[in-house]
């Protein structure tokens, strides 16, 4: 079923109701990692467990980025508006310069390597935040089977030094991550252990010193379905992926409103007018809708 659930007045002028969910693509095996190029008026995201990225636009619809892509998950731009993205097989976070070279931003953490990177955020002052947890190590479908040797860990990396530190390392399954629009806040999805799911929130923290985090508490509990992938809005929302769709979640933690997609989604990214458009990656399919909110914007 599609459609709107209103569970907040406000959700009502978030939301148009002339403007249906469209489906842009389709036949992919698990979308991922959705990235909006303003510059470029196209969307990058990752076909994960068909080792490809894909490249979206309304001109031009939906053609192959990059294959192999090592497996792909999460994307974020930089500062320069270069392509940051998280390599499940190569076990590293990477930057696509501008003229198109792969470069590894980092793959090891005090001599071991990383897990799987899963999903990436860049902050105003051009730092790369990402989750480490082993779901791409677990199984030969998101990267190929591989040794574990570091534990879950969220990390902070600083591209001009090179330096990686550990910002939170209490999660069991850290997975997507968004800072509220000020920067003061870093919110982290946990979704526990890949076969045997428990944990299913969105923990907050405060950002202390633009550097460091404190204060960890539970935001919000998602059900259906867990929190792989969000993004804020110019209110402080928390737009997030679920199992039955697109969950509205007020900077309160409450549950404001669905957008109903008729089944689970993985993550999403703000675009197009004014950043306006909510692209969806909903499993084999690619879907968006035009939504009266804006993507909140770096400050
Ligand atoms: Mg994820």
């Amino acid at each position: 079923m599609e459609g709107f659930e209103i569970h907040d007045p406000a959700f009502r002028t978030y939301v148009l109701p002339n403007a249906p969910l469209e489906t842009l693509a389709e036949g992919f095996r698990w979308c991922e990692g959705p990235v909006w190029f303003a510059d470029m008026n196209h969307l990058l995201f990752s076909d994960l467990p068909n080792d490809r990225i894909m490249r979206w636009s309304q001109a031009g619809g939906v053609e192959v980025f990059r294959a192999p892509s090592g497996f792909a998950n999460g994307h974020a731009r930089d500062l320069q508006g270069r392509l940051v993205g998280c390599s499940h097989r190569e076990r590293c976070i990477t930057r696509t310069e501008h003229d198109g070279r792969v470069v590894v931003l980092a793959d090891r953490y005090r001599g071991r390597r990383l897990n799987a990177p899963n999903d990436v955020v860049v902050k105003s002052d051009g730092t790369i935040w990402f989750t480490d947890p082993p779901y791409g190590l677990m199984t030969d479908y998101e990267g190929g089977r591989q040794e574990a040797e570091l534990p879950s860990q969220v990390f902070r990396l600083d591209p001009r030094t090179g330096t990686l530190d550990v910002v939170a390392d209490d999660f069991v399954g850290p997975n997507g991550l968004c800072f509220s629009p000020d920067e003061s806040l870093l919110y982290i999805g946990e979704t526990g252990d890949l076969f045997f799911p428990t944990a299913q929130h969105i923990r907050v923290f405060d950002v202390i010193d633009g550097a460091r985090l404190a204060n960890g508490r539970v935001f919000h509990t998602v059900a259906p379905g867990f929190a792989d992938g969000f993004r804020a809005d110019e209110h402080g929302n928390i737009w997030s992926s679920a199992g039955d769709g697109v969950h509205c979640i007020g900077p309160s933690g409450a549950l404001l409103g669905v957008v109903k997609t008729g089944g689970t989604t993985s993550n999403l990214a703000f675009g197009d007018r004014n950043r306006s458009r909510l692209f969806i990656c909903a499993s084999h399919r690619m879907c968006a809708i035009f939504l009266n909110v804006r993507g909140a914007q770096r400050p």
